[in-house]
């Protein structure tokens, strides 16, 4: 951000700042659901709009031609310092720099990079990241699609890779570290939770072993973490060792299923490449999805909060329920080396979590189509409700034995929360119980 003295001697900013942002009132650091609903715009740069205006332009006026200069200069590396202001819309715009400025509240961040899509995020950072002959080291079970990019994409481009169990202890995650030999390691990238095994990472004994095992290397290798599914709100990983967090901002953050995006959090220094990166291949969101997604963040705390509190009563209720198995939930963990993690890393279980029905397919699907409130479709995060089989959809592809390693069963539903009534989910969740 430019600051208004130096805006007005250069005179380049198209958005000149004449109020700082107040982020403290007496010493008191303001909260982020506090900052959701202002930080990072003035209305007096827009004609006293309470709310921001969609801006919806493909680029920028120069004030004169050599504030264009300036900028050409800043971006090209020139002239120290980057770039000043806004120029054209595939590098950025007003709506994605409000959206970054406040993404990066949540956790803290130095930064903040808005994405068309969560993928996007993470192909961008993988492109910025890796050369030929370069290792990723990576936790396993990946989303499916981040899977795919690093083995069958990456690894056209000859990036190889070699992957720990999410729930591996600190001698596993060393053990392979250390396999990668000479292969430079471009990156650590962890999920965690793991989908659809809520499995936990150890990111802070991650942290650790990175900085002992590459000791002796010029550049250690940086952690990266996809935090969808708990993120921002439950956990912050950038506290623990992280230098980069992935986001699906089509989940909780988006958290209406009416958008796709995705946002990189992290240090200047760590998230310059993949800014230079997006402004090469244009994956940024536009601006009509960075505006909804400033409306949503206004009320992520509420609705993640609302969500969680649903899923502690509805997991309670399916516990015991003479129907089901076993509830793969994080609040039902104790005593062990994950419950160990959750209480480094989590400040709460999330509202996504593994139902096994007594039964296999049958009786999952008898369940899933009985349910009224309950959407059935993929994704997660939104304010309704939602139910699928992973092993029939999203995770039919995976190889039997893959899929029995990963308790990814016949008999497993896999379930958002969203902010309904919580007596009207249980009650929705107890009828389609007895249909099975
Ligand atoms: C949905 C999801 C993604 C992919 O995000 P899109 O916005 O669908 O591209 C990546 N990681 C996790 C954990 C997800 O749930």
């Amino acid at each position: 951000m430019t600051d208004e003295t130096e805006a007005d001697m250069t005179g380049i900013s198209p958005r000149r700042r004449p109020k700082p942002n107040i982020e403290e009132i007496g010493g008191r650091k303001l909260k982020p659901s506090t900052l959701m609903m202002g930080h990072g715009f003035d209305p007096s740069l827009s004609e006293g709009s309470l709310k921001q205006p969609i801006f919806a332009t493909s680029t920028f006026v120069f004030p004169n031609a050599a504030a264009g200069k300036r900028h050409f200069e800043g971006i090209t590396g020139k002239r120290p310092g980057g770039a000043e202001g806004l120029v054209y819309s595939r590098f950025n715009g007003p709506n994605q720099e409000i959206l970054e400025d406040r993404l990066g509240v949540w956790e803290e961040a130095e930064e903040a990079l808005a994405f068309s899509s969560g993928m996007s995020a993470i192909a961008t950072l993988f492109l910025a990241m890796v050369n030929p002959g370069d290792t990723i080291i990576h936790s396993g079970p990946l989303y499916a699609a981040t899977e795919t990019l690093i083995a069958r994409i990456l690894g056209k481009f000859g990036v190889k890779f070699l992957d720990f169990p999410a729930d591996a202890s600190p001698e596993e995650i060393e053990k392979v570290m250390r396999q990668a030999g000479d292969s430079r390691v471009a990156l650590i990238y962890l999920e965690s939770p793991a989908n659809p095994t809520n499995a936990l990472v150890d990111v802070e004994a991650v942290a650790k072993l990175r900085d002992s095992v590459f000791a002796d290397k010029e550049e250690k290798p940086p952690i990266a973490i996809d935090n969808t599914f708990l993120g921002p709100l439950w956990q912050k990983p950038l506290h623990h060792g992280a230098d980069i967090v992935v986001y699906s901002l089509t989940k909780y953050a988006g958290g209406h299923s009416d958008l796709v995006a995705g946002g990189v959090l992290g240090t200047r220094k760590a998230l310059d490449p993949i800014r230079a990166m997006r402004n090469t291949i244009g994956t940024i969101c536009d601006p009509n999805t960075a505006w909804m997604l400033c409306r949503s963040l206004e009320t992520l705390e509420l609705r993640m909060s609302r969500a969680g509190e649903n899923a502690a009563k509805v997991c309670a209720f399916l516990k015991d329920h003479p129907k089901v198995e076993k509830v793969g939930y994080l609040g039902f963990l104790k005593d062990d080396a994950q419950y160990d993690i959750y209480k480094r890393h989590c400040t709460g279980a999330g509202s996504t979590f593994s139902l096994y029905l007594k039964g296999g397919e049958k009786e999952a699907f008898a369940f899933l189509d009985a349910l009224k409130i309950a959407k059935l479709a993929v994704s997660l995060g939104g304010t309704e409700t939602l139910a699928s089989a992973p092993a029939a959809m999203t995770h039919i592809s995976v190889p039997d034995a893959r899929k029995k390693a990963l308790g990814i069963t016949d008999n497993l539903v896999r379930i958002s929360i969203g902010v309904e009534d919580a007596d009207d989910l249980i009650a929705d969740f107890d009828a389609a119980l007895k249909a099975v």
